[in-house]
């Protein structure tokens, strides 16, 4: 190799890896593109309906109190729960469908669904779905990547699923902040017909998240928006379910939970992990 050849190579190859490896992280957090499968983070509509979802619960107190300023304003919301804990408060999570609200499947464990086997991400969806069943879902069970992340292989096995990937469009960020000021301007700058907002149930507590709901509602209503659930928005954006694929997830995560039942599975919460 001459020398101008080998500067040329030597300077061009790490250029294009760092290319990539850029592309690959974009990739990895767009909240609007995947390569494969169907992925919304809003619906086109001209109607003023906007869609309230909560992420990483159930948990005792959080969800509770979501639950009593969505009954109070007479909002139905959309959960994208985490399967363990459902597990641990399947009570909760039973009781949040039984007040007309929407469940949809944030993995099991909410790793963030990346560089992962298939087997581990197909485990994930799977152990999730069978325990949504079990607290009442039916249906197309709706799926939200852990942190929104996902590359190949995660909309691959949606895809093979028939299953809709619901990012958001609308962002409080209140994984980040307690500034009820902010997290109430960022959805407000950022919310139009069509949008899936987003705040979290989950973690630790969120006393800000709780506010900035209250007043998020108030102002969004006061601007004649009106809330559904994400299906509903689907709907309302001419995307609906394909009932064959969602009777085959189903019949899929009945034979998964009958397996669970009997005992065996990673994941488990005898400490077997999914690799
Ligand atoms: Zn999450």
């Amino acid at each position: 190799m001459n020398r101008k050849r080998w500067i040329r190579w030597a300077v061009g190859t790490p250029l294009v890896a760092l290319g990539l490896l850029v592309g690959l992280w974009q990739l990895s957090r767009s909240w609007s593109f995947q390569l494969l499968g169907e992925l919304y983070d809003r619906v086109e509509t001209t109607e003023k309906v906007v869609a309230l979802t909560f992420d990483d619960g159930p948990r005792p107190g959080q969800t509770e109190a979501v639950l009593g300023i969505l009954k109070r304003h007479g909002v139905k919301a959309s959960f994208f729960m985490v399967g363990e804990n459902i597990e641990r408060n399947r009570e909760l999570a039973a009781r949040v469908l039984a007040e007309g609200h929407q469940l949809g499947n944030h993995s099991y464990s909410h790793h963030r669904l990346i560089f992962k086997s298939p087997s581990f991400i197909r485990e994930e969806i799977d152990k999730t779905d069978a325990l949504l069943r079990e607290v009442g879902v039916e249906g197309e069970s709706l799926f939200r990547a852990p942190y929104g992340k996902k590359l190949v292989v995660l909309p691959w096995l949606l895809k093979q699923g028939g299953r809709k990937h619901i990012t958001f469009d609308a962002v409080s960020r209140d994984d980040e902040t307690q500034d009820v000021d902010l997290l109430t301007s960022r959805v407000m700058e950022s919310v139009r017909p069509g949008s899936i907002i987003l705040f979290h149930d989950g973690g630790r507590n969120k006393p800000g998240t709780l506010q900035a709901v209250d007043i998020v509602i108030g102002r969004l209503r006061a601007q004649e928006y009106r809330f559904v659930t994400v299906s509903e928005l689907l709907t309302l954006g001419g995307i609906t379910p394909a009932a064959e694929t969602t009777a085959r997830t189903a019949a899929r995560a009945r034979r998964r939970a009958h397996r669970s039942r009997r005992g065996g599975g990673c994941g488990d919460r005898r400490g077997r992990r999914c690799r």
